[in-house]
């Protein structure tokens, strides 16, 4: 029987993504939304958090797709109302809090999952099982996006928490996270903040790799025409490369997987929910913050510039 869900903050993502993945599975049962603005034709909305727990005892599994700042208050209360808790990317505003989060999961005996779309991505699981047995010898991110084009009208990505253009890199770091068999960590980095922002509009990346391959990540947030999400791979046994973020894959020149109609994101929302049915009925929790523990590395020691102000 599928499992009722409540889905939290209808913007953006929740409509071009969760609405379609939920209503295609067998899985779930979208039955509340809960949103100051937003609403699903056909699904009752609250504009509370705390009016929909009360009133719908029988909403097993909440999915939070609120910005990172707000998202931690509603993961607790959902937590200590019993109910299993779906993350969307960033999993939290600061890495403690993910902690905490997953501690008091624990303890609650509740599912808790950090989710990273772009892992699921039709190229990423095949780049990761190419790459397991390769010597590395280099690995470049690129992954330059026109930020008015993508996120129109969302002041919350240039205020602090908001991650600014690790909201999209942080989803590179996820592949990369995934894709690579040893652990990497930031050795250098600079952020570009805008003048009248409190995040930065574009990141350089260096990363210390235990064989020592360059491994190197270039965020950019003021890409016009062509849209770049890359990652090219160079091994003792030849190149990889993931494009459009990791929806296509090619080995040595060859396109290896493809996804259908060359949209990016397609597949990876019903992956998602998928998961997400298969932890709860395991009464598991998944939660990795490695792409977060990078950015917040970056933070820390990364070298700040400041770049000309930006307005949308
Ligand atoms: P969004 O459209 O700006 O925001 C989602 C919704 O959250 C808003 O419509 C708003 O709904 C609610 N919200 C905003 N601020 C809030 C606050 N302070 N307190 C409570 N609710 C608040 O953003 P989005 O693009 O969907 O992104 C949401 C999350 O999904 C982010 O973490 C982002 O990284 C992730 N994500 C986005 C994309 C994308 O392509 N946009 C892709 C993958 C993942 P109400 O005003 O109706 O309450």
């Amino acid at each position: 029987m599928a499992m009722k869900l409540a889905l939290v903050g209808i913007g953006k993502i929740a409509v071009d993504q969760h609405v379609p993945a939920l209503k295609a599975s067998s899985d779930w049962d979208l039955v509340a939304t809960v949103s100051r603005h937003g609403t699903v034709e056909g699904v009752e909305a609250f504009d509370d958090f705390h009016k929909m727990l009360a009133a719908r005892p029988d909403v097993e599994t909440v999915s939070l797709c609120l910005p990172p700042v707000p998202r931690f208050d509603y993961a607790k209360a959902a937590i200590e109302a019993g109910r299993h808790v779906m993350l969307e990317k960033p999993p939290g505003a600061t890495v403690s809090e993910c902690h905490a989060l997953e501690a008091l999961a624990r303890k609650a005996g509740v599912s808790i999952y950090a989710t990273w779309h772009s892992r699921e991505a039709e190229g990423v699981a095949a780049a990761k099982a190419w790459l397991k047995d390769k010597a590395l010898k280099s690995l470049t991110v690129t992954w330059k996006e026109d930020v008015r084009r993508w996120h129109p009208g969302q002041a919350w990505i240039w205020q602090a928490g908001g991650l600014g253009v690790f909201d999209p890199g942080i989803n590179a770091l996820s592949i990369v996270t995934e894709i690579l068999p040893v652990p990497i960590h930031l050795k250098a980095a600079t952020l570009s903040f805008p003048s009248n922002c409190e995040t930065p509009i574009a990141a350089d990346l260096t990363f210390f790799h235990p064989q020592g391959a360059d491994v190197t990540a270039v965020f950019d947030f003021r890409q016009e025409g062509e849209q770049t999400w890359s990652i090219d791979v160079e091994t003792d046994e030849g190149t990889l490369s993931l494009t459009d973020g990791g929806a296509n894959l090619f080995i040595n020149g060859e396109r290896q997987a493809a996804l259908e109609g060359g949209l990016t994101l397609s597949g990876e929302y019903p992956r998602l929910y998928a998961k997400m049915a298969a932890l709860v009925k395991a009464r598991a929790i998944h939660m990795d913050i490695s792409p977060m523990a990078h950015v917040a590395d970056a933070f820390l020691l990364g070298k700040r510039v400041t770049v000309e102000p930006f307005y949308e």
